[in-house]
């Protein structure tokens, strides 16, 4: 089977499993995750499971990609705050469904990888970070929405204070990488209304930075 058949295959099935919103599917037909993924998987980049992208990282499951996508009920000309680019292919899925994305990587290598992609790609509205995303992105804030795509125990603070008032923002939280629940929190001046929506398996979200250099 092609890629482009195991991609349609791929989508049919998302949209079986919930996936109603007809933006996210054409954002998700139009990027190529074999891009994404190291060269000895792109024949795997298009089944429904996590690989790994190095440095002990993994590449998100495209269910999990697609359920955090249309939850977080993007609007064309919204801001949004990625924690943990990883391989950059959620934060390319988001690039198509908003304003810009502003997005954070603590693995050095990972993030001039994933910029080199986008490069390539000729995607021209995702802005990159290195650093510690728990800390968030100050000097940009407020976001409209915050996806944070590595696991704690819970939500960071400061990414808290930098959501605009009205905006949302989903995360996995949980003490291990078995207990793990995807939470949706929605601002409204200064409480947060929070919403459990799945269990799921995220790698940890880890202070400080890496420079493999
Ligand atoms: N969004 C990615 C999934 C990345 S996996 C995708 O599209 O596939 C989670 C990523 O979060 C890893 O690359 C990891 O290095 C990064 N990470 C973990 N803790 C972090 C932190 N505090 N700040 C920034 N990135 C972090």
């Amino acid at each position: 089977m092609t890629l482009e058949a195991r991609k349609i295959r791929l989508v049919m099935e998302l949209r079986q499993q919930g996936i109603t919103d007809k933006t996210v599917l054409s954002a998700l037909e139009r990027i190529p995750r074999e891009v994404f993924v190291p060269e000895n998987f792109h024949d795997q980049a298009y089944e429904n499971t996590a690989l790994p992208i190095g440095h002990g990282q993994t590449i998100s499951q495209p269910s999990v990609v697609a359920y955090m996508t249309q939850a977080l009920e993007l609007g064309r000309r919204m801001k949004v705050l990625e924690v943990g680019t990883g391989c950059g292919y959620q934060a390319a899925v988001l690039s198509r469904l908003c304003r810009r994305v502003y997005t954070i990587e603590r693995h050095r290598e990972l993030m001039r990888e994933a910029e080199k992609r986008f490069q390539k790609m000729r995607i021209g509205n995702i802005v990159t970070r290195w650093g510690d995303g728990a800390k968030g992105w100050p000097e940009q804030a407020p976001f409209d929405r915050i996806i944070v795509t590595a696991a704690a125990e819970e939500v960071p603070q400061a990414l808290k204070e930098q959501l605009a008032d009205g905006g949302l923002l989903i995360a996995p939280v949980g003490r291990n990488t078995f207990d793990q629940v995807l939470i949706r929190l929605r601002r409204n001046g200064d409480e947060f209304e929070s919403e459990e929506l799945w269990p799921v398996r995220f790698v940890p979200l880890v202070g400080g930075t890496a420079d493999e250099g």
